[in-house]
């Protein structure tokens, strides 16, 4: 891998080039900006590599994705999921350089984008390029599937790949993030939580009222908590009957892979400023709970005044907005109807429920023979063992690719614990930018000899 190698450490600013031209295109999915300009750029960008690249037909009212093929020695298959577009810049004045221009300052690159999910797409097209100049040739077959509706939620991800399923095929896929920790350990992740994100709203008068009328009228905030508290109680157990029913317990190996995960539990305490987790949990428990649980989370709410000084009025209507985090074999559609009959059950049928999204969670098990495969792969270039990681704490649209698809699906990226993805003066390291490059193509070449 010498040559391929040395191709990546002499090409490293072709590369950073390469990335500032594609943060330039700021494709906000949430506005709606540059979305045919940035899929238009990797197309090109992808044929000028010799991949067979297309726009395929946007899913109804979503963005286009880019799909890619390149033969390679071997048949074996490595799908390469990512997404073009990027969260919304705001706040601009809290960065330090403009978002849109992507910055290099003390070994850093700052823009958005350049982490999540740029950076990674970058790194991969320059994995590719290293194999073609060095040995003219690819290792494996190559797919890229690239969204531009991810960081809105991809709707139509799972729709997407049920469609296309035969051009979508392969042995494996390796997923859009990951990073190093902060002593350096490459992360292998290897599943997604699920989502419901819904609004709870409630009107009991046709207008605000004198709060002299809290005698007799009904007060939409107060029905509001009421039916919250039925929800989630002090202990932290989720209330709606049939919610856990259908976690799938953690298999001990991947109990064993959390054990082993750093503890980070105090420097996490410390950088939320918290003075404990819920339930006064410690050590790996933490760890656990964090990886393994589903959660119910108050996400906003809202009702009446919340102005300076006193206003006594008894408000009209209430709204709260939730998000459900959902564990294998979790479902947004049956725990949204069992939220609903929950309420319904408790006397709190005035509370309408309106489904904002539903994602559904998505796990390799840690004891497919490729995670074996990969952390090898990543102990070589990082000189590190990795830190295995069964499942992130949050939310992406694998399920398709694991359940429709059936492939095993992993994750290792350019970030590290300060990369800022979603906020300002989002940044990636040159170090970490050229070693994920490197473990792209060392992958490459063990995937290829199968
Ligand atoms: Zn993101």
């Amino acid at each position: 891998m010498d040559d391929v190698y040395s191709y990546l450490d002499a090409h490293l600013n072709e590369a950073l080039r390469e990335l500032q031209e594609l943060c330039a295109l700021p494709s906000v999915s949430a506005k709606g900006q540059a979305i045919e300009e940035t899929a238009g750029w990797l197309v090109d960008r992808l044929r000028s590599l010799g991949l067979d690249a297309q726009v395929l037909p946007k899913p109804e009212g979503g963005h286009p994705v880019v799909y890619a093929f390149a033969a390679g020695d071997s048949t074996r298959t490595l799908l390469f999921y990512d997404h073009y577009d990027v969260q919304p810049e705001e706040p601009l004045e809290e960065w330090s350089s403009p978002p849109f221009q992507a910055t290099l300052r003390t070994g850093r690159l700052y823009g958005r984008g350049v982490s999540d999910n740029k950076g990674n797409i970058v790194a991969r097209l320059w994995a590719i390029r290293a194999w073609q100049q060095t040995r003219g040739r690819l290792p494996c077959s190559v797919k890229f599937c690239i969204e531009g509706d991810e960081e809105i939620g991809s709707p139509y991800m799972e729709e997407f790949v049920a469609r296309h399923r035969d051009l979508l095929r392969a042995d494996a896929c390796l997923w859009e993030g990951g990073g190093v920790t902060w002593d350096g350990r490459p992360q292998l992740t290897l599943g997604v939580k699920g989502l419901l994100y819904v609004e709870l709203a409630v009107r009991t008068l046709a207008r605000d009222a004198h709060s002299s009328w809290g005698t007799v009228l009904p007060n939409a905030a107060w029905r509001l908590v009421w039916a919250l508290s039925t929800i989630k109680g002090p202990d932290e157990r989720v209330r709606i009957p049939g919610f856990y029913e259908r976690v799938r317990p953690p298999t001990p190996e991947e109990v064993a892979a959390v054990e082993a995960m750093p503890a980070e539990e105090e420097d996490t305490l410390r950088a939320y400023g918290a003075a404990r987790y819920v339930g006064g949990e410690t050590g790996a428990e933490v760890r656990r709970r964090h990886i393994f649980e589903p959660t119910a989370t108050v996400d906003g709410l809202v009702a009446g005044y919340t102005g300076p000084g006193p206003k006594t009025v008894l408000p009209a209507q209430a709204l709260a907005k939730m998000d459900f985090r959902l564990v294998p074999d979790q479902d947004p559609e049956d725990i949204l109807a069992k939220l609903r009959q929950h309420l319904e059950r408790e006397g709190f049928g005035d509370i309408e429920v309106r489904y904002l999204s539903g994602v559904r969670p998505g796990r390799t098990p840690v004891t497919h023979p490729i995670v074996g495969m990969v952390r090898d792969v990543l102990a070589q270039v990082y000189g590190r063992e990795p830190v295995v990681v069964p499942s992130m704490a949050g939310t992406g649209p694998m399920y398709p690719f694991v359940a429709e698809l059936g492939l095993p699906v992993f994750d290792f990226g350019i970030g590290y614990p300060d990369t800022r993805i979603h906020a300002p003066d989002e940044n990636i390291r040159l170090e970490d930018f050229l070693r994920g490059a490197k473990a792209v193509a060392a992958l490459m070449g063990r995937f290829g000899e199968g």
